[in-house]
């Protein structure tokens, strides 16, 4: 093995899904693939979603919201809540992708580019329950139920849900946000309007926050197996990727190893613990296209060492990695460059 590569565990992930799916039926799961799935990889996580059952997806924006399209045809919902471009506007109209709006702006360019294009926009509307991070404020929220209705009744829109995103940092605001979320559907039914998907929890109130969930859950980090920083491990959840590169050369009592931080590795995760064929052992030094890790006994040039995983070989998980450097999983795992190979194992 020359190049650094990620190892994806095919069978964990479904299995993490199945988990989550469980916990928080009859809420259902809408996986976030933004950020190429976590830095797992955005082509084979899709298509093994979907194998397994998954009926939603959640892009961010439009690019990633039609690679979904692409890989997985017109058998899937996909939802795509970036502010986009006019010609993204259109290309979403035109692969029936849903779009998040926010923004009062933005709902006249989708209702704009609906009514030019004879196609109906599937429309989610955001409501600001706090954040303070795209969303129609609760003072423009009427305003903005009102156009969507008025193009619903010309057919060109289709005012498909209300959602927001939430903090999950402390209970007490996330209960806020709830109430104003709330209010928001009780405004929008008001105006008559029927908009069935309501979606505002994450992975961590989504999985401990039952009165929080909506028909939809909007989950990324735990399908992956990055838990939360400084959250409990969860039963029936683990990483599905390992961090793998091997020894270059043996140097005194250390070994060399073939993975740096021009690779994505931080060179603040020095003094970690990381994986060897004899379990756990420090990793000393970070530079730019290597790593120095404390040697074992028998230790050979090619010998694997697992920078982070599920912890087989006394490695830690991307998650714990990332709380000894302040940072979480998440970060470590989309730093990873394109030098590091990804390979899918089922
Ligand atoms: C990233 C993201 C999510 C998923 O968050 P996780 O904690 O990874 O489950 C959900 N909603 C929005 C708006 C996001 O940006």
């Amino acid at each position: 093995m020359t190049r650094p590569e990620l190892r994806l565990d095919a069978r964990t992930f479904r299995d993490n899904i199945r988990a989550v799916r469980a916990r928080i039926e009859p809420s259902e799961l809408m996986l976030v693939v933004k950020d190429d799935a976590y830095g797992h990889g955005l082509s084979w996580t899709v298509s093994e979603a979907e194998r397994a059952g998954v009926s939603w997806f959640g892009s961010y924006d439009v690019r990633t919201a039609l690679d979904v399209r692409r890989d997985v045809g017109g058998r899937v919902c996909i939802f795509a809540w970036a502010t986009s471009t006019d010609e993204e506007i259109d290309e979403a109209l035109r692969n029936g992708i849903d779009l998040g709006v926010g923004s009062a702006e933005y709902l006249d360019r989708v209702i704009r580019r609906a009514g030019d294009l004879g196609l109906v926009a599937r429309v989610h509307l955001k409501i600001d329950t706090g954040l303070r991070r795209n969303g129609l404020l609760p003072l423009e929220w009427a305003a903005a139920v009102g156009v969507t209705r008025a193009a619903e009744d010309a057919e060109i829109v289709e005012f498909a849900g209300v959602w927001s995103h939430i903090a999950e940092a402390s209970d007490a605001e996330d209960d806020e946000a709830q109430a104003v979320f709330l209010e928001a559907i009780r405004v929008a039914e008001e105006a008559g309007a029927r908009p069935v998907l309501h979606h505002l929890t994450a992975s961590a109130a989504s999985w401990w926050r039952s009165e929080l969930r909506g028909s939809l859950s909007r989950i990324g980090a735990f399908c992956y197996g990055v838990r939360s920083a400084d959250g409990p491990d969860l039963e029936g959840i683990a990483p599905i990727a390992s961090l793998v590169a091997s020894v270059t050369r043996l140097d005194g009592d250390t070994a060399v190893v073939g993975i740096g931080s021009f690779d994505g590795l931080p060179s603040t995760l020095a003094g970690s613990m990381v994986g060897t064929p004899d379990g756990s052992r420090v990793l000393r030094r970070v530079d730019h296209t290597s790593c120095v890790v404390e040697g074992w006994p028998g230790m050979d040039v090619g010998d694997e060492v697992h920078l982070f995983g599920p912890g087989a070989h006394g490695e830690m998980s991307a998650t714990t990695l990332a709380e000894s450097i302040d940072t979480v999983g998440e970060e470590i795992l989309t730093r990873l460059s394109t030098r590091v190979r990804r390979s899918v194992i089922d």
